[in-house]
């Protein structure tokens, strides 16, 4: 029988990515002491205890860019294998047919696989539909965020094409979407949807994560989203910004200047970048990347997400962070550290989630996957997981493997 959700008080014998042995309280959903490790902790076993030896303790993932409307359609659609214009032709085909019913259940199915690999907030950008039922992915988004809402705090962010009219949008947020997103950079005049989309959200008084420049080529937005947001206190983010990766230092440097001062969050995804970037290029492919390095030294806020899972814009896809953080180490030459925090306390800063982590006063939410290191977790990505939220233990996986004895000191 499934006796989860289990209420924790106490993680005992956890290692840290410092490498230090731990003992951690929580009391209502928040982190109230992290102390050395004590062999006699002064606690009996109980269901509120949780003994993590062999673990290593994280803050738990967020994902900060998904599409849990488009997820797991790959084996529906049966798409040609190419670029975004490609992807998204494919991809508008399907979405005319599909139902609020289908959406709910692919999105179920997706955020709870996220789940179980430690994710416990995902923001996911949901397609205002073509059409005079524009809402069908909205639906199943709401639908599907009140179903899991105690075991994933989930944002939905409204993306209309530019092809969507302002009446559509607005029926989007009135139906519960949290968040106005966009793409400004497929439009013809990407400047011009860029100052329609930033109207409606001021209009609206809602924040803001637009897909942003997400080409190697064309118009660079990023410079422009800056400075029409600069005073703004909501809280905006551009997803991609493939485009500013592309830029010589000078002119890359400036908008970076920008961003950090509007103090707009980027997020690179790096999975779909890798895919859809770079087709027409037969030889010396470039990786299109946002320039993760140049905006980590300059102090912007910073996450990398999962994006599409299965889908027309990406065939693959694992459903886990630590996917993405080992793709930020091999292909944007983040550290370790700093790749695990973008997907972590770095995506929680973007999506405006308070701090998670074994800190005193922040969220209790964790992620304990087997491993002695954070190397060792970003590398083996172990299976053998729990998956702490609001201070409960919401998702185990473990796992039983078997291996022929080696014949170690056995002549030969
Ligand atoms: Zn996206």
């Amino acid at each position: 029988m499934n006796s989860l959700p289990r209420p924790l008080r106490v993680l005992r014998n956890a290692t840290l990515s410092d490498g230090s042995l731990v003992d951690v309280e929580i009391g209502d959903g928040v982190v109230v002491s992290t102390r050395p490790a004590q062999p006699d902790y002064p606690t009996a076993e109980g269901d509120d205890v949780l003994d993590l030896s062999g673990y290593l303790l994280l803050p738990a993932p967020a994902e900060p860019h998904a599409h849990l409307d488009k997820a797991r359609s790959w084996d529906l659609i049966a798409p040609p294998m190419g670029d975004l214009g490609l992807a998204i032709a494919s991809w508008r085909s399907y979405a005319a047919t599909m139902t609020v019913e289908n959406v709910a259940d692919r999105a179920r199915s997706q955020a709870l696989a996220m789940l179980a690999h430690g994710t416990t907030a995902i923001r996911t950008h949901v397609d205002v539909l073509l059409g005079d039922a524009p809402l069908r992915g909205i639906q199943g988004l709401v639908q599907v965020r009140d179903e899991l809402r105690d075991l994933i705090d989930i944002e939905i962010v409204a993306l209309p094409g530019p092809d969507i009219p302002d009446w559509a949008i607005d029926a989007a947020l009135d139906a519960g979407a949290d968040t106005l997103g966009g793409a400004p950079h497929i439009a013809e005049d990407p400047l011009a949807d860029l100052h329609r989309l930033l109207a409606i959200a001021e209009r609206r008084d809602v924040p803001v994560d637009l897909h942003t420049d997400e080409s190697l080529d064309g118009a660079v937005t990023l410079g422009e989203y800056a400075a029409i947001v600069t005073d703004w206190t909501r809280n905006t983010s551009a997803g991609h910004c493939v485009r500013l990766g592309t830029l010589g230092t000078a002119e890359r440097d400036a908008v970076i200047d920008a961003v950090v001062a509007a103090g707009i969050g980027v997020i690179a995804n790096p999975i779909t970048n890798l895919y859809l970037q770079g087709w027409e290029h037969e030889h010396s492919a470039p990786r299109g990347l946002t320039s993760a390095r140049a905006l980590l030294d300059a102090g912007a806020r910073f996450a990398a997400g999962a994006d599409n899972v299965r889908d027309p814009f990406n065939p693959v896809g694992r459903s886990d962070a630590l996917e993405t953080a080992s793709l930020l180490v091999t292909a944007a030459h983040l550290t370790l550290d700093e790749a695990y925090a973008a997907v972590s306390t770095g995506a929680r800063d973007v999506m405006g989630l308070p701090l998670a982590g074994a800190t005193p006063g922040a969220a209790a939410e964790f992620l304990a996957v087997r491993a002695g290191s954070l190397a060792e977790a970003i590398a083996d990505a172990s299976p053998e997981r729990l998956v702490i939220h609001r201070g409960a233990l919401v998702a185990r996986s473990t796992l039983t493997t078997e291996i022929a004895s080696p014949r170690i000191g056995v002549p030969a």
